[in-house]
């Protein structure tokens, strides 16, 4: 038999949490479903020094673990399995979780985030788990010791990088063009790094080795030069996907994914669905920024269910 809710949310990061705090108070009852990663992707980050309120820095899991403690203090019901389907065809919202429970809900908050994306070479699912990774918070440490490469040029392959360069005598970073998208402390930190090299304008080609990863073949793309670099591990830090696809029959996304929400509001195309955090926003994708949305997505809850007349 289905359980028939007031409000569920998914999804377990900044945005999730924030939108559980926002409806546990609001008396919703919410039922949070986390996912797979519980806390999302702040669970695989290190320092975070700009989310405010926190002078002196948190690690991405402690902060993850003070937002759930905050939604369950209010009496958010916090569960620890994925949403594998929907249905939000009727005036009530249907959706299974992965053990079969079929949930009945008048009001949803998609907070599902994102995921890292892969280059698409096929060293990389060969060498997956032996030497490959997309997370040197989680996996850097296998590779203590060792020289590493590290593949993009952002604010997670700065970081990740930096990372890296504690633990491993040179980390090789290839970024695909003269410049990184990085923000400019992250670039300059990245940079004054005495044992991180970055190779410019440079592509990978494939990733080497036997049972585990040995080396990298990589191209210059301005010289065509094809040199090889010998390495322990091979870390992808070139973005992330938005968790959009269980939603892919009824809500309106863009051309990369991402849920697209009515202006100043986190209103989908669908009555009572709303979402919030990475899996609606392709610009800011900060952990603050996720939780303003989370915020926006349990007011919005809230008004709809009041004008209903079910709060
Ligand atoms: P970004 O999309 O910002 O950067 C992706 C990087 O990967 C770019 O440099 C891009 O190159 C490169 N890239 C993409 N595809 C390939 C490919 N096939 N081969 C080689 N390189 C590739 O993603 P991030 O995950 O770094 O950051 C996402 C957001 O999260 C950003 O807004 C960032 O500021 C934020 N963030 C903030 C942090 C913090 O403040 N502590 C930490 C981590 C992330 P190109 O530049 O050429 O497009």
């Amino acid at each position: 038999m289905a359980e028939r809710i007031k409000c569920l949310i998914i999804g377990s990061g900044p945005a999730g949490y924030t939108a559980a705090i926002y409806a546990a108070r609001a008396k919703m009852d919410p039922v949070l479903y986390t996912g797979q990663e519980m806390g999302g992707q702040l669970m695989i980050t290190t320092d975070v020094e700009n989310y405010p309120g926190y002078p002196d820095g948190v690690m991405g899991p402690q902060m993850m673990d003070d937002f759930r403690k905050q939604a369950e203090r209010f009496g958010t019901d916090i569960r620890m399995a994925m949403i594998t389907k929907v249905d939000f065809t009727g005036p009530v919202h249907k959706a299974w979780a992965e053990d079969g429970t079929e949930i009945h809900a008048d009001s949803i908050i998609i907070s599902t985030g994102a995921s890292a994306k892969w280059l698409g070479i096929e060293s990389e699912q060969t060498f997956m788990n032996k030497g490959v990774s997309a997370c040197a918070v989680c996996d850097g440490f296998f590779f203590k010791g060792t020289d590493v490469a590290i593949v993009g040029a952002g604010d997670t392959a700065a970081e990740e990088a930096l990372y890296l360069s504690k633990l491993c005598p040179t980390v090789h970073m290839l970024v695909r063009r003269d410049e990184m998208r990085a923000s400019k402390i992250m670039a300059e930190r990245v940079m004054k790094a005495e044992n991180i090299k970055i190779h410019w304008n440079t592509e990978t080609q494939e990733i080497l080795g036997g049972e585990e990863v040995e080396g990298v073949r990589i191209i210059n793309n301005k010289t065509q030069e094809v040199s090889e670099l010998a390495v322990k591990g091979f870390f992808v830090a070139i973005g992330h996907t938005p968790n959009t696809g269980i939603f892919e029959d009824y809500l309106d996304k863009d051309d990369t994914g991402y849920l697209i929400t009515k202006a100043d509001s986190s209103k989908t195309n669908v009555e009572g669905v709303f979402a919030s955090g990475d899996a609606q926003d392709r610009i800011y994708r900060q952990a603050v920024t996720a939780a303003g949305t989370g915020c926006m997505a349990a007011l919005d809850a809230e008004r709809y269910l009041s004008e209903k007349e079910i709060i």
